[in-house]
């Protein structure tokens, strides 16, 4: 009797252990789409996210782990229009029979200005954060229909959250006076935030990452600064602060704050969820750009050896010294 018992404990337990193994895994390119997942499947699924927190999926360079990670997903959430452009090969070598759910599904995606390629930034505009949503949610259910009502019930909710928002940005943004709306940063993240609730963009490097500043983009941003008066041009929290906040200084403007735009904030940030990212560079853009003309801060007195004034001259004599070898010829 007592072999028994011991054989339905060990029989209880094999199940237990085996139910949580079985449990299904969603793997996530970043950290915008894992959180979005975790308020529609709960405590049902596993989610894995391969870009950690605060690392930048533009420039990405996948690891061994991460090729375990993806043969073991059962899901994998993908933006695709340029974003990872390393995961094709990553799926490819790991040979995982994982289905793919492309998030951008269904979105109208903005061209990039500089380059022949799709701008991946389309989580920056909230109504494209509810078809974001919904793609998810679709994979979550083709996964596990067993649990559809609980996972429709989740996604209900959670979509009344980003409608509101989607709302509360537009009230938001409509408080900087009209000439003031450029929000200027460090890449090219913005443009559907921009189009959406009517900001200009202007940005250093373009949609990705991995170029190198242009001397001729950098001029150009120096131009609308002294032009349009913003009083705060804004960095990024997944790209080095440092140019902007040279440019910042040698023009006397302020840093306003650095903005969540390839990442969700670490845990206990402003912006450690999809919809707080949002929200805090929603906060951080209007008390940047309403800013008095009297709070703003006077040029640096270096002046004479700011950024700028070092790259005109570089270019002064480069063409200087295109005219003489010109002229010997
Ligand atoms: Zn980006």
């Amino acid at each position: 009797m007592k072999n028994y018992t011991i054989y339905i404990i060990t029989f209880l337990l094999l199940t237990a252990f085996q139910t949580k193994a079985e449990k299904p895994t969603i793997v996530a390119t970043a950290s915008m789409f894992s959180d979005m997942a975790k308020n529609i499947a709960g405590d049902k699924m596993n989610i894995e996210l391969i870009v950690p927190v605060g690392g930048d999926p533009h420039l990405y360079k996948p690891t061994p782990k991460d090729a375990k990670m993806v043969v073991n997903a059962d899901l994998i959430l993908q933006n695709g229009l340029t974003f990872e452009g390393w995961l094709g090969e990553l799926i490819e070598h790991s040979g995982t029979k994982a289905a793919t759910v492309l998030v951008t599904e269904g979105i109208n995606p903005i061209k990039s200005l500089t380059y022949d390629s799709p701008d991946p930034h389309a989580w920056m505009d909230a109504r494209n954060g509810l078809k974001y949503i919904e793609n998810i949610k679709n994979g979550i259910v083709a996964l596990d229909p067993a649990n559809k009502d609980f996972y429709e019930k989740n996604y209900s909710a959670y979509r009344i959250e980003i409608e509101e928002l989607d709302e509360y940005i537009q009230k938001e943004i409509a408080k900087i006076p009209a000439a003031q709306r450029i929000l200027i940063t460090s890449h090219d993240a913005f443009q559907y935030y921009g189009r959406r609730y009517g900001i200009q963009l202007e940005s250093v490097l373009g949609v990705s990452t991995d170029a190198d500043v242009q001397t001729q983009d950098l001029l150009h941003l120096i131009e609308v600064i002294k032009k349009s008066k913003v009083p705060a041009i804004f960095t990024e929290t997944t790209i080095n602060p440092k140019q902007m906040e040279q440019i910042a200084k040698d023009n006397g403007v302020v840093v306003g704050g650095s903005l969540y735009a390839d990442s969700i904030g670490k845990p206990g940030t402003d912006g450690d969820s999809y919809i707080d990212m949002l929200k805090a560079n929603t906060d951080k853009i209007v008390a940047g750009l309403t800013r008095k003309a009297s709070e703003q801060i006077a040029p640096t007195a270096s002046g004479g050896f700011s950024w700028a004034t070092i790259l005109i001259g570089l270019l002064l004599v480069g063409a200087m010294a295109f005219m003489f070898s010109k002229m010997n010829r």
